[in-house]
């Protein structure tokens, strides 16, 4: 299956992404985790630091040249979950071009709604240990006592309400492109963790 996960910050998408990829042995392919991981190897250009911890979005051809790497590794040959790509038009439609000439195509866009205070309530409490990649939620699922916790600088309040402007900016175009294409399926993510993967579970068996 070949599935894109599209939804606001903090809306539970890494966590969901995370059960649906077991159940399904496919991987988990976050534009944001590896943008995070080549900052923290010093690999990431200053400005993009720069518009990362601000909230804003990297330019188009740096996360389509990651997605265009990363999913023609072998692991990803019989499917793969996009967790945070595409989030503009430009990287839809690149996306597309790219399946296309593999002779493949995206199964089912699946979007998380969540409402923006509950979206401000789980980024800003968000913690990830940084020995496991493990990320927990200071109330809803907290952390063992011995984890060594990093708070993200774009999880701070006024960078989530940024981000979560950008990401209404960008998705009045996005949802409507991969709903016309018949692609876009909608889940409500209000609700505990357990109910959220009932949800997209089912959505899944519908395509
Ligand atoms: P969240 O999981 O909270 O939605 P991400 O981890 O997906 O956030 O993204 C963190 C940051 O990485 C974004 O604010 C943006 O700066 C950058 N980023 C990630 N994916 C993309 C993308 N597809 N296009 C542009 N920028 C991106
Ligand atoms: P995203 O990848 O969309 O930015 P995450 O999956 O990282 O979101 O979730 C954001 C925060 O909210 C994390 O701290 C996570 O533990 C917590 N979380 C995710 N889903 C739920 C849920 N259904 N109920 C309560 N907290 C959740």
């Amino acid at each position: 299956m070949r599935i894109v996960f599209v939804g606001p910050p903090g809306a539970g998408k890494g966590t969901q992404a995370k059960i649906i990829c077991s159940k399904n042995h496919i991987p988990q392919v976050s534009t944001g985790d590896m943008l995070r991981a080549a900052k923290a190897n010093g690999l990431l250009p200053a400005d993009l630091v720069a518009r990362m911890d601000q909230g804003g979005l990297v330019p188009d051809e740096v996360v389509i040249d990651l997605i265009g790497r990363r999913t023609s590794e072998e692991d990803a040959a019989n499917g793969f979950l996009l967790d945070g790509f595409p989030r503009t038009v430009p990287q839809a439609e690149a996306l597309s071009e790219l399946l296309e000439k593999r002779g493949t195509k995206l199964d089912v866009v699946l979007a998380l709604d969540v409402p923006e205070e509950l979206l401000v309530e789980r980024a800003i409490f968000r913690r990830t240990d940084k020995r496991t990649g493990q990320v927990y939620h200071l109330k809803y699922n907290p952390p063992p006592s011995d984890a060594e916790l990093e708070h993200r600088k774009d999880d701070q309040e006024d960078v989530v309400r940024n981000r979560v402007r950008v990401y209404q900016a960008m998705t009045s175009a996005l949802l409507p492109f991969y709903a016309e294409r018949g692609l876009l399926v909608q889940v409500d993510g209000v609700g505990s963790v357990d109910e959220v993967t009932h949800r997209v579970l089912a959505a899944l068996e519908k395509v």
